[in-house]
This record gives structure tokens, C-alpha cells and sequence, in this order.
């Protein structure tokens, strides 16, 4: 996939590979060293990707531990995969080569969240949402929200650069790092950025780290910017006639000038998933639900009702400023992931990204790529920020191959449109076989440059999108 020159993956022979668990366990305990049928989770992440076990999984519960593993890693030559909560839909959190999880959920702890200078310094293994409890009971707020927040944790979201419906207006994770701790996969601690909302001094290697999915080393320490919570948050969930009809409604939102924090958008094969479970108004086929933030929202609900009244294709429109009764409107958004389980036994959810103007345009490629190939398929997303997570369904092997031409023309067509193939989830080992359609030769040199700078050896997450010499089809 990279024509730029790569250092071979480490060699993890099984000689080396038990010297380097004796010389870790006798380094860190053993109680931080897990082997055997211990390993059995943590060949598995959210992802469809088979993958080998790894040969062991180290609890670091301190920045001295996360070093001292990378340095053994070195020197023994075997493999280190950083692993936070395994939530990653793309397989990056997978030990392709065996070798050692680096398991960071016991590297936890917010150490401090400070109304002046609204910052937040929390460690990789905090989970979002107990950050999102915390900021919230001082006032603040902290806006990256992916859906899969009870459970993720900052090291993850930095490494993926997570998004979630609220990027639409607030940007994704990257925007909100300030500052990261790390240990190089040199082995080398790296104290990047700080508590200043603004810097302009030197390349900003923070941004760099951000999205580099635990190919260039491990955080240990995250700085985050927070902003006050806003006074109060407006939901409307906008049942509309069709997909189409939807698409017309969100450029309408946007048109009459209302600055939405999430637009979000359910075709109407996604709607058709969770209508068991929901009251779908009579009509009712597509849905959006969008999101303000601010004070007076009273004010942004009568605009918006006066608008939607207009607009032939709305159906039915539900709003709520009470956190319950919000919550329940985006409860059909959050079920969305299990609801689509149920009613396949294997599905592909892709996070592709084009310019949101051509986010209608992209839904048509869908349904054609769906006929051409005769898959059955559903949509939804940010349609804010024409994010679009395209699902795939199949029940029997057979249909695989099929899946796959279909999701070759979902990447192809995305690109094409000026798009990219992730828009938050990441490149993983899910999409290494099409980036070098998205980035160009110079580029990819580049990042391999980088990624040799960083992890010289090349013993961090090997296998992946950088410095990788095979892609998820032969694992
Ligand atoms: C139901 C569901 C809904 C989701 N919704 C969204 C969504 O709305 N938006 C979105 O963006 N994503 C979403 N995701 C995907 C996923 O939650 C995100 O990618 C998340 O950021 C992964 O975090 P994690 O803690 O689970 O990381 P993991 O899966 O453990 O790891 C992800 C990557 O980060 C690296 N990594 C982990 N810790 C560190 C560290 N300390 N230092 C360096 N690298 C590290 C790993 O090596 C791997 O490459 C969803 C997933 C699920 C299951």
C-alpha cells in the first residue's frame, strides 16, 4: 500500500518473545503481566477483524510502566499495541503480529479541571463520559461526543481524533487537545503543547499525534480545552416525508441561518430498523435531529417551528429543552448500533466524509452501489458535516464477496467526490487497502518519515495503515 521505504516488523520470535516476558514480568510484577487464557479479550475490538492473540497484555498503571514496556519492546524487537477501550470499529486496537497489548484503562484519573484557565489534564484510560459528568457538575463543558462515550476512553479518542454529532459545530477531539504527554515508540517521554488556548511556535506535533491511531507512541497525559456549559440546550427531532424531503429540511435549517451543534440524519431503511422499538409518527420515513446550544433557546424554537411549518416535506416535529426528554429524542440515534444487529448477522459501518454539500449526492451513489451489487444497506449520520456512516448487512458467506465490490465502490465514490474514507473512525486495518487512492505517493512518504522519526524500530501498532506491508484481507 506505502511505496515509501518501511522498516520490516519487528520479529517477535518466540525465543524473543519469552525473554521479553520474563524481563517485563520481573520489571513490572507479575500482577501487570497478563499471559495465557487472559489474553483471550483482547484479540477482539469492535471491529469485524479477526486477529492472532496477543502474546501478552501489560497493565501500565503508570507513565514509568508505559516506558519501561516500550524500551523492553525495543530491545527484544516485539510488537506493542496501545489499547484504551476497545471500542474502534476499524481494528486499529488489534495485535496483528501478536506481540504485547498495552492495555492503558489502569492508567486512569482526572488530575484537574480548572474553571480559570478551562482546561481539563486527565490521563488516557478516563472514560468520556465520566470527563463529561465531571465538566458538568463545574459548569463546564467538554463537546466531543461519540456515541460510544459510556465506554470510551481520552487515549482512544485523541488517538482516533473521535468525533460524534456535536462536531458539526464544535470540530472533532483534535480541536479540543491542547497539550499530550507521551512516550515515544523510541522509548523517548515527550511533553507536547500545554494549558495555552493558543500556540504558535514550531510544527504543533500535538495536532500530529492526534489521529495517529498509537503508530507513533503512547499517551500518558492528555490537556484538553473545555469552553462554560451552555445555559441550555434545544433538541428537535424533525420527522420528514423521505429521504430526500430530509436532506431538503437540513439545507433549509441551515439556509435560514440557525447554527446547529448536531444535525443528524436516519434514512428510511434506518427508520424501518428501529420502528418496532418507536413511536414513528403516521408518515414519518426519514428523520433528522438537530441540536442548539445557547441561551434564550426559546427564541431558536419559535424561528424554527415558524420555518418547519412552511416546509412540505416535515411530517411530524418533536422538541425538548428538559434533559430527559432530550435525552429520549436522541434515545432512536443511540439504539441505532444494536437495533441494526438484530436484524443481520454481519454488518460493515463506515464512517466516509465528503463536503456536505455533496452529502445528497453521495446517498444517491449509495443506493446505486446497493442495486448494482445487490446489498441490503441503511444510512445515517452527521449530515452536518456530511459525515455518513453507511452500513452493509449480510446474513450468509456467500454474500461477502459481493460486500466487498460494494464497499470498493463506497470508497471510490467518496473519493471522488472530494471526500475521504474516514470522517472519525480511523483507517485502522479496516481501509489500508484504499489509501493510496486517498493520499499521494509524497504524501505517504511522508508519514512513513515520520513514523520511522518517532518509532525508529517500528515496534508500535505494526500492520496498520503506516509502516504496514500487509492489509486485514490476509490476516
Ligand atoms: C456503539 C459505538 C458508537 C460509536 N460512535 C462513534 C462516534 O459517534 N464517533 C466516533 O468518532 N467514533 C465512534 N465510535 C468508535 C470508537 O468509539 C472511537 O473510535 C473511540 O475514539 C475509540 O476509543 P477507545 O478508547 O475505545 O480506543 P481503542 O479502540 O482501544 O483504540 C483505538 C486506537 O487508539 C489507539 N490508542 C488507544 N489508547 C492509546 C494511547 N494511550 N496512546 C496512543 N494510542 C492509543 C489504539 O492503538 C487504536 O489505534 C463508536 C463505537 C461504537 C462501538
Amino acid at each position: 500500500v506505502t511505496d515509501a521505504p518501511q522498516a520490516p516488523p519487528p520479529t517477535s520470535a518466540p525465543s524473543a518473545t519469552r525473554a521479553a516476558l520474563r524481563a517485563l514480568t520481573a520489571a513490572l510484577g507479575p500482577s501487570k503481566v497478563a499471559t495465557g487464557d487472559a489474553r483471550l479479550p483482547w484479540s477482539r475490538d469492535d471491529s469485524p477483524y479477526p486477529s492472532p492473540l496477543p502474546d501478552a497484555v501489560v497493565h501500565a498503571a503508570s507513565e514509568d510502566d508505559v516506558q519501561t514496556t516500550i524500551r523492553l519492546a525495543n530491545e527484544y524487537s516485539i510488537p506493542v499495541v496501545p489499547r484504551a477501550g476497545g471500542t474502534g470499529r476499524t481494528g486499529a486496537a488489534l495485535p496483528l503480529y501478536g506481540g504485547i497489548i498495552l492495555a492503558t484503562d489502569s492508567l486512569s484519573g482526572i488530575e484537574e479541571i480548572s474553571k480559570e484557565d478551562l482546561t481539563a489534564v486527565v490521563r488516557p484510560g478516563v472514560v468520556l463520559a465520566d470527563l463529561h459528568a465531571a465538566c458538568t457538575e463545574m459548569g463546564l463543558f467538554y463537546p466531543p461526543d461519540p456515541s460510544s462515550l459510556g465506554t470510551c476512553m481520552l487515549g482512544g479518542n485523541v488517538a482516533t481524533n473521535a468525533g460524534g454529532p456535536r462536531a458539526f459545530l464544535y470540530g472533532s477531539t483534535r480541536s479540543w487537545l491542547l497539550g499530550v504527554d507521551v512516550i515515544t515508540g523510541g522509548g523517548e517521554r515527550l511533553v507536547l503543547g500545554g494549558k495555552t488556548r493558543k500556540r504558535s511556535s514550531g510544527y504543533e506535533l500535538s495536532q500530529l499525534f492526534a489521529g495517529s491511531e498509537g503508530t507513533l507512541g503512547v499517551a500518558t497525559r492528555i490537556t484538553l480545552k473545555l469552553l462554560p456549559k451552555p445555559p441550555e440546550t434545544l433538541t428537535v427531532a424533525v420527522w420528514c416525508r423521505s429521504d430526500p424531503g430530509a436532506a431538503a429540511v437540513a439545507a433549509a435549517i441551515l439556509a435560514a441561518r440557525f447554527s446547529p451543534a448536531s444535525l443528524e440524519f436516519l434514512d428510511e431503511r434506518t427508520v424501518d430498523v428501529v420502528r418496532g422499538g418507536l413511536a414513528v409518527p403516521e408518515g414519518g420515513r426519514a428523520l433528522l435531529i438537530a441540536e442548539f446550544d445557547g441561551e434564550g433557546v426559546e427564541v431558536i424554537a419559535e424561528r424554527l417551528g415558524n420555518l418547519l411549518t412552511g416546509l412540505p416535506d416535515v411530517c411530524v416535529v418533536h422538541a425538548a429543552v428538559d434533559p430527559a426528554r432530550r435525552e429520549a429524542l436522541w434515545g432512536v440515534r443511540r439504539a441505532l448500533s444494536l437495533a441494526t444487529r438484530r436484524v443481520t448477522r454481519h454488518k460493515i459501518s463506515e464512517d466516509v466524509v465528503v463536503p456536505r454539500g455533496s452529502a445528497g449526492a453521495l446517498l444517491d451513489d449509495v443506493a446505486r452501489i446497493g442495486e448494482t451489487h445487490r446489498v441490503r444497506h441503511l444510512t445515517y449520520g452527521h449530515a452536518g458535516d456530511g459525515n455518513l456512516h453507511v452500513n452493509f448487512l449480510w446474513n450468509d458467506d456467500d454474500e461477502k464477496p459481493r460486500i466487498d465490490a460494494a464497499l470498493d465502490a463506497l470508497f471510490r465514490a467518496t473519493l471522488a467526490r472530494g471526500g475521504s474514507l474516514s470522517g472519525e473512525h480511523g483507517i485502522g486495518i479496516a481501509k489500508v487497502p484504499w489509501f493510496a487512492a486517498e493520499h499521494s505517493a509524497t504524501s505517504r512518504a511522508l508519514q512513513t518519515a515520520h513514523k520511522a522519526a518517532w518509532d525508529p524500530k517500528g515496534i508500535l501498532n505494526p500492520g496498520k495503515w503506516v509502516g504496514g506491508d500487509r492489509n486485514h484481507r490476509d490476516c
